[in-house]
């Protein structure tokens, strides 16, 4: 690809950065308006271009004031995005569970158990088999417009194969999170203590140097709040960033504890109470919110609202595991927070890239300026809007990631860089 590459015909661009896009004014005409939808926090720019340098965003703007480039590419009226950031996902595991989808689509309840159906799978898998599982979901993912994912072990539950599931997953990503408090395996049934203290300890040791982030299902049935800061603090002291699980299933601890390790995210918060929601909106704490696995699972969404009248940062991510949500599709998690989570699509969009890069500490993917990376998605549509107005049809027509254009049959990697 030559050094430049000038993208034009861009109906709307989609840039997250109203302060930086030429002519934006915050408190002129139409603020009204964008105050009620949450457009005035995308910033749109119509009739844009935006120069692609190396792999990097060099300029993005109104094409009427573009610069020059080695090369021009007209995209002929389509909407461009930042690529979407999936802050959320476990993609390291074998086997599926749909016979037990099937049975919960027919009345049976969710429990976390089920995960451990997924860890004996797993642990009888192959490096070459969850690495030929990992790469179909990346490509899933990458047709959909994820071109930055963040992914968890926890399918493992021993040292030796959750020291294998971060290995894999740092293969994929950046983005690894250590997930060996997922649920208290089968044999330490008579001994969680036992296996917390194996979490962090030989198990943390093992797996540190392959995750930046430490996580645990702060959940009854899964951690419980001590149990949940022993390891978090082992985590914190080993370097790595704690995010937890929290607030899925009912009420609890998990949101408070979050806030109190200073977590980048607290994931799920289905069930807040208003001090939760408080705790959040004061903090650097973002709420990401999963609704494919309240659709999977057929249970009360989140309150998006409440969180986002509070002043709350709020993410979207698809949660995608063989249990709860299976699920790669970003688009599908926005139609799904507009529709049932009552957020406009501007919200949802804004949560979909810029708030999954919050959540991940991220701050040159989820927006579109000079020095980002040029991480972005062609929509065959003129508008970020028909990501929620046209539910289940596959608009992402291109995705580049760091400057490299793929499509749906391309083979570039996620983790090139
Ligand atoms: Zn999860």
């Amino acid at each position: 690809m030559p050094a430049t590459t000038l993208l034009t015909g861009i109906s709307e661009l989609v840039t997250n950065e109203p302060a930086t896009v030429a002519g934006h004014d915050p408190g002129g005409a139409g603020a009204i308006g964008a105050e009620v939808t949450g457009a005035d926090r995308l910033g749109l720019v119509a009739d844009a271009a935006v120069l692609i340098d190396g792999t990097r965003i060099g300029w993005v703007g109104p094409a009427g004031q573009a610069p020059a480039a080695d090369r021009r590419i007209d995209l002929g009226g389509r909407a461009v995005l930042p690529g979407f950031v999936d802050s959320h996902s476990h993609l390291v595991f074998a086997g599926d569970r749909a016979a037990e989808f099937a049975a919960r689509m027919t009345g049976q309840a969710y429990a976390a158990g089920g995960i451990r159906t997924t860890v004996a799978a797993t642990r009888a898998a192959t490096d070459a088999m969850l690495r030929a599982n990992l790469d179909r979901l990346r490509r899933e993912a990458l047709a959909s417009g994820t071109t930055t994912i963040e992914c968890k072990s926890g399918y493992g539950l021993t040292v030796a194969d959750e020291a294998r599931s971060v290995r894999l997953a740092a293969e994929l990503t950046e983005e690894v999170t250590y997930l060996g408090a997922h649920v208290v395996p089968a044999e330490y049934a008579d001994d969680p203590a036992g296996y917390v203290d194996l979490v962090c300890g030989e198990m943390l040791t093992a797996c540190a140097p392959h995750a930046r982030w430490i996580d645990v299902f702060c959940e009854r049935g899964a951690f419980d709040p001590d149990a949940t800061r022993q390891i978090l603090r082992a985590g914190v002291g080993a370097g790595l960033v704690p995010r937890l699980h929290a607030n899925q299933l009912g009420p609890g601890p998990g949101v408070q504890i979050a806030v109190e390790f200073g977590a980048a995210s607290a994931d799920h918060c289905t069930h807040l109470s208003d001090a939760d929601v408080a705790a959040l909106a004061d903090s650097g704490t973002v709420a990401t919110l999963l609704p494919g696995a309240e659709f999977s699972t057929r249970s009360p969404y989140p309150d998006a609202r409440r969180l986002l009248a509070a002043g709350a940062t709020v993410a979207l991510a698809t949660d995608c595991n063989p249990g709860s949500s299976y699920t790669t599709s970003m688009p599908l998690c926005i139609a799904l927070a507009v529709r049932e989570m009552r957020m406009s699509p501007a919200e949802a969009v804004w949560s979909a890239t810029a708030g999954g890069a919050a959540a991940l500490r991220r701050t040159d993917v989820g927006a579109l300026n000079s020095g980002s990376r040029a991480d972005l998605i062609v929509l065959d549509a003129p508008s970020y809007l028909h990501l929620a107005y046209r539910p289940g049809v596959a608009l992402v027509r291109q995705a580049y990631r760091d400057g490299v254009e793929t499509n749906k049959a391309a083979t570039s990697s996620l983790t090139a860089s």
